[in-house]
């Protein structure tokens, strides 16, 4: 059932017994600042309330109030009363091949959102999870935004907007930054812990990969390749190279960038950025993925001659049409 923002609210205010939050794999700023900040507001409304991810948290998101009570799992083998599920809408997204609750709640802002649980609110059109999270906070209870759930809930904001800066960024988008500084966030701590304290490896691995840009399709697609082996041989990790796909994308001329990540043997995680033209969530979609209108992902296998074979013949079809 799809919810209104005061359905949902209602929904939130009213729920008792045990209460989980998860969100997607590989958790991003949003997923993490929107699980956190809800872990932080329920706690305040004096719920009984558990926070637990399938993959580890990137270390430049270990500012956030709460992130220290995260728990780290493969299999969810408690049960409980409600299961909230932010920043995702499928199942198998959330890395857990089975949510054990007698009843769970999405809270999303994917295009291609197609939710698996009973409740759910999507709204494609808001900058973020942690933005759509505030606004339903605001319904619930104002006096409970404290600083530690407006910390995680401007975190996420800021980076699924690019810093404020990608057209998900509303008038609103900024109302709601603003008022979350009224609550004690500083702008500088958040992009600091972000932005401000790489390891030299992400700049060797940075280097390593950016020998692999190459272009296709008349130069309007880019694309850059990690391999496991480069990943050795720098000493980083595949959350180090959050934001490379933007050189690609920075080119004059470039329409699409195209991140490919080597996961396993022939598993690859394939990122997708727009300059506008091209909707990469439709493509993404097509290939088993989703994701936003400028950005977006989807995980395959198969050789890389493959993976690219399959990507760039979907994507002319696209850029044909612009
Ligand atoms: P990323 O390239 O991982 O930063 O993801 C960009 C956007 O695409 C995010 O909004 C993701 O949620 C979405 N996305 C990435 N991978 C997938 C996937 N396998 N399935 C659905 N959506 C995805
Ligand atoms: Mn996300
Ligand atoms: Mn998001």
């Amino acid at each position: 059932m799809k919810l209104s923002r005061r359905e949902t609210a209602e929904l939130l205010k009213n729920l008792d017994g045990k209460i989980l939050i998860t969100t997607h794999k590989n958790p991003d700023g949003d997923a993490i600042g929107s699980s956190l900040g809800w872990f932080n507001f329920l706690k305040n409304l004096g719920k009984d309330v558990k926070v637990v991810y399938r993959d580890r948290i990137p270390y430049f998101f270990d500012f956030l109030p709460g992130v220290g009570e995260v728990e780290t799992k493969e299999r969810l083998d408690e049960r409980y009363d409600w299961v909230i599920i932010t920043d995702v809408s499928e199942v198998r997204r959330t890395g857990f091949e089975e949510i054990p609750a007698e009843n769970a709640l999405v809270i999303d802002h994917h295009i291609t959102a197609q939710p698996f649980t009973d409740f759910a609110i999507v709204e494609p059109d808001i900058s973020s999870t942690c933005e759509l999270s505030y606004e339903l906070m605001l319904l619930i209870d104002p006096g409970r935004i404290t600083y530690e759930v407006a910390l995680p809930i401007y975190t996420g904001i800021f980076t699924d907007t690019g810093s404020f800066s990608y057209n998900n960024t509303s008038s609103r988008t900024l109302e709601v930054a603003a008022e979350l500084l009224k609550k004690g966030v500083d702008p500088y701590l958040v992009r600091f812990n972000l932005f401000e304290r790489n390891r030299i490896n992400r700049f060797k691995l940075l280097e390593l990969v950016l020998r692999t840009l190459e272009f296709a399709l008349g130069g309007k697609v880019a694309h850059i390749t990690v391999y496991r082996k480069f990943l050795e041989e720098a000493g980083a990790l595949l959350e180090e190279t959050e934001g490379f796909i933007n050189y690609p994308r920075s080119i004059a001329g470039v329409e699409v960038a195209v991140f490919f990540k080597e996961i396993e043997e022939n598993g690859w995680k394939v990122s997708l950025r727009s300059k506008g033209k091209v909707n990469v969530a439709e493509v993404a979609k097509r290939l088993g993925g989703g994701g936003h209108r400028m950005a977006a992902g989807y995980e395959t296998e198969g050789s890389l001659e493959k993976v690219k074979g399959e990507l760039f013949k979907e994507l002319e079809r696209e850029l044909k049409a612009v």
